[in-house]
């Protein structure tokens, strides 16, 4: 299987230098040549089989530069037992033919560690293959989740360093103190003065700078990213789409053919390209079902064709998906132009130059054939977790509850009741304050801790041992920097000279 770039289709290259790379040269993203599809007598033996088996048969057929032995390797170390749930990824049947698609058991809780459980093992062996010997050095700049999960997963990683910044003031008190206390001999964990925002352009600037690239070099090491355009992060997801399909079958639910929706919390446009993707391999999904908060830039573009990040931006209580860039939707338009880069170039150079873009009428009609979309406020959020838990005893999260408002109300609004899979992105626990407000009573005077106490008292469900322990450590990691003071901190840590 070949790489090429969304801006340069004359690139091609191996799965290997693609998850290595990160990003293109000139500023692409990396995409397989095709979706080999999967062939009708495999299914069964798909619906028979665990998690780790699908996600071998989904790797195995587009990493083809690595070994079969490799890849169960890779997933063996993944998937093998950090997770909680035996499933990995389990199903949750609700009424109305609704599926909660829980991809929360693993250590940090959120579906992020779907991917960075996997990303830090192909991108040693991908380093083995390229065989510099030089160290990786993995800088992050989260508003969050992708933080801690990405700590968790190259924690004492060989040969590789991670450095994390976080917006100081920008994240729970709870994500804080599970990056802050993070273990490992290899992690460095900054809060930044500013927002999301000023961490992400200082990173991006220690990316490019050539003093420091050259630095690196002198010292034996390599930038590599870590965040969800990398096409390592993008693959391990394509299995979850197609391992829900074959539980449903496995519970009767459906019988194979049969169409399912997805609807997903969209924030970067990773999760739900990766369904897109299995659906391109040929897992039956009828629609593509976008949900987002009120930063609904997506919900516009999927109604009108015209991409305008030109808004106000607003913080919501499901932050992981306030974002107005939505970086992994340039592959969807390549796919969208037919695989035309010369067409996501002049689209990528308006959403630089105008802050927005118009796709062509072609597109824009095979757009509103796969997805629609949707979007939630602050209220409908707050009611779709208060409604689901009273009517079925049902937790969950701020970000899986717009999805769900968004389900009913598509459901509502075209009569579409194919059984839905509705992709459930972190445990609720996480974001106790948020959940906890959607009930009703007086919870302003307790920390966090006792929001948590507050919650399981009230719904009974379990506080995940890797929240719960947080309680009472003491923070490893303490320095805060201005977005100017970020290189230098990276140059300390990694003793740069
Ligand atoms: C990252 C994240 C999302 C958004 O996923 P994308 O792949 O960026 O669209 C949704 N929910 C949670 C909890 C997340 O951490």
């Amino acid at each position: 299987m070949k790489y090429t770039s969304t801006r340069n289709t004359e690139i091609e290259i191996n799965a290997a230098k693609a998850i290595k790379k990160g990003i293109s040269d000139e500023g692409g993203l990396f995409v397989p040549a095709e979706f080999p599809p999967i062939e009708k007598r495999e299914w069964e033996a798909l619906i028979q089989a665990d998690y780790k088996k699908r996600a071998v048969a989904v790797l195995s057929r587009f990493l083809t530069d690595f070994t079969i032995e490799e890849i169960e390797s890779c997933t063996e170390a993944a998937y093998g037992g950090g997770f909680r749930h035996r499933a990995t990824a389990p199903l949750m049947r609700l009424e109305e033919n609704i599926h909660m698609l829980e991809l929360w058991h693993g250590p940090t809780c959120a579906f992020k560690d779907m991917a960075l459980q996997m990303l830090p093992h192909l991108m040693r062996t991908a380093a083995k293959k390229e065989c510099d010997g030089r160290k990786t050095i993995v800088l992050v700049a989260t508003s969050g989740d992708t933080g801690k999960a990405a700590l968790e997963g190259f924690r004492d990683e060989p040969g590789s360093e991670i450095l994390v910044f976080f917006p100081n003031e920008g994240v729970s008190p709870l994500q804080k103190l599970q990056m802050t206390t993070q273990e490992g001999g290899n992690v460095g964990v900054y809060g930044v003065r500013g927002n999301f925002d000023d961490a992400q352009t200082g990173v991006k600037r220690i990316f490019t700078d050539p003093e420091m690239l050259q630095k690196l070099a002198r010292n034996g090491m390599a930038f590599s990213s870590a965040n969800s355009i990398n096409w390592g992060r993008l693959v391990p997801q394509i299995v979850y789409y197609l391992s829900a399909y074959c539980d449903l079958i496995a519970n009767s639910v459906i019988q194979n053919g049969d169409r399912i929706n997805a609807v997903v919390p969209t924030g970067n446009f990773g999760n739900i390209l990766a369904a897109y993707y299995a659906k391109k391999m040929g897992v039956p999904i009828g629609r593509l079902i976008c949900a987002s908060n009120k930063n609904n830039v997506l919900t516009d573009f999927i109604r009108t064709g015209k991409y305008d990040r030109n808004r106000p931006f607003y913080a919501t209580s499901s932050p992981s998906m306030d974002i107005l860039i939505s970086s992994n939707l340039e592959r969807l338009l390549f796919e969208l132009a037919g695989r035309d880069s010369n067409e996501v170039n002049r689209l990528m150079d308006a959403l630089t130059e105008a802050g927005s873009y118009t796709v062509t009428p072609e597109m824009r009609r095979a757009l509103q054939t796969e997805f629609a979309g949707g979007w939630c406020d602050e209220a409908g959020t707050a009611q779709a977790i208060r409604d689901t838990f009273r009517r079925e005893g049902y937790l969950m999260d701020t970000h899986t509850a717009v999805a769900m408002h968004v389900c009913r109300a598509y459901r509502r609004e075209t009569g579409d009741s194919t059984p839905a899979v509705v992709v459930s992105t972190a445990n609720p626990y996480k974001f106790p304050a948020s959940v906890l407000e959607a009930f009703e009573g007086d919870f302003g005077g307790l920390d966090e801790f006792e929001k948590l106490e507050e919650l399981h008292r009230l719904s009974g469900w379990l506080v995940p041992e890797p929240l719960g322990s947080l309680r009472g450590r003491t923070p490893r990691f303490t320095a805060i920097c201005g977005r100017d003071e970020m290189s230098r901190m990276v140059c300390e840590r990694l003793g740069l000279v």
